[in-house]
């Protein structure tokens, strides 16, 4: 693809690299942020590749962010992974670069950068690294194979969601066909703590559930203390719903410190990211976040996903 020469012209040609991805990381930000810093390290040992961003506890088991300063930005090509939309990327330094790349799989409703690869058919930013690698037949160490894998097994619920498709499976492919701890990634993956297991026995116990398959939960500050659960460990809980026959659609309310609602709202196949655009997010079509200011709120995207539920 003309896309991936392009983008390793850039890199070609810059010494310095900055790699950005979004606030609030999943594996599949972390995933092909730190994959594609690997490759460009192990093809390029001459250049500084550098990662930036919060180093997320719960994801610390996949890698840790450079220091990067402000300096270190002057000439230097800027590529930020899995980020629709700019409020979203983490450090906002990203536009000091001399040139910005965007590669993303989300829909591209804020066409930010220099240059841009967005591919909305791809399970996950991390299945592009991949391809952009095998294209350029660049050399892929066993660290990158690492991430890569694990951002796409987190970003198709390791082969669940529809968006898993025969490319994906031809990239796990050749990452699994690398040394790295298989079997100690799948259980990492696989494993919560017992503190988020009695999290999931709430949600179970409190999911409401409509006629049509709508289906919601409130998790309160006061909830989040009693479980010691903060807001990004509530990731480990957002697909639990769906293992439910009857639910279709679901919404997880994450109230914030600032008394704000975090919205987490995923669907077994109905459409539900235009509820989160229209409430202050966005995302895929089966998998959205949204911000909610007030309990009416809440009830009214609750509200809208059961007109989606019963429209189906
Ligand atoms: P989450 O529930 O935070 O895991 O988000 C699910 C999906 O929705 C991810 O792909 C996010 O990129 C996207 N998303 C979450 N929050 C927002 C937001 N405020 N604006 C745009 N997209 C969002």
């Amino acid at each position: 693809m003309q896309i991936t020469q392009d983008i390793l012209e850039k890199i070609n040609h810059y010494d310095t690299i900055i790699l950005h991805r979004h606030m609030n990381p999943d594996p599949d930000a972390i995933g092909s942020q730190v994959g594609l810093k690997e490759i460009i390290q192990t093809n390029f040992p001459d250049k500084r590749v550098l990662a930036t961003g919060y180093d997320e506890p719960t994801l610390a088991w996949m890698a840790s962010m450079d220091t990067v300063t402000d300096e270190d930005y002057a000439g230097a090509l800027v590529i930020v992974c899995d980020t629709a939309n700019t409020p979203r990327i983490d450090d906002k330094r990203y536009t000091s670069g001399d040139f910005l790349i965007k590669i993303d799989h989300h829909p591209n409703d804020d066409a930010y950068g220099d240059l841009l690869w967005v591919d909305t058919d791809s399970s996950s930013t991390s299945e592009l690294i991949t391809l952009f690698a095998l294209e350029q037949e660049l050399e892929i160490s066993p660290e990158a194979a690492r991430l890569l894998y694990a951002g796409i097994v987190g970003d198709t619920g390791r082969f669940l969601y529809p968006s898993t498709t025969s490319r994906t499976f031809e990239m796990v492919a050749h990452l699994r066909s690398f040394d790295f701890d298989f079997a100690g990634l799948s259980r990492q993956m696989d494993s919560m703590s017992s503190k988020i297991a009695k999290l999931q026995g709430y949600v179970y116990d409190h999911l409401e559930i409509d006629e049509n398959g709508a289906s919601r939960v409130t998790l309160t500050q006061d909830l989040l203390k009693h479980y010691q659960i903060t807001d990004a460990e509530t990731a480990a809980i957002v697909s639990a719903p769906g293992r439910i026959e009857d639910v279709s659609v679901w919404a997880i309310f994450v109230e914030q410190a600032d008394g704000h609602y975090r919205v987490r709202m995923r669907s077994k196949a109905l459409v539900i990211n235009e509820i989160a655009k229209r409430h202050d997010g966005g995302g895929h079509p089966l998998a959205s976040g949204a911000n909610s200011y007030s309990l009416e709120e809440n009830e009214q995207i609750y509200r809208e996903l059961q007109e989606v539920a019963k429209a189906k």
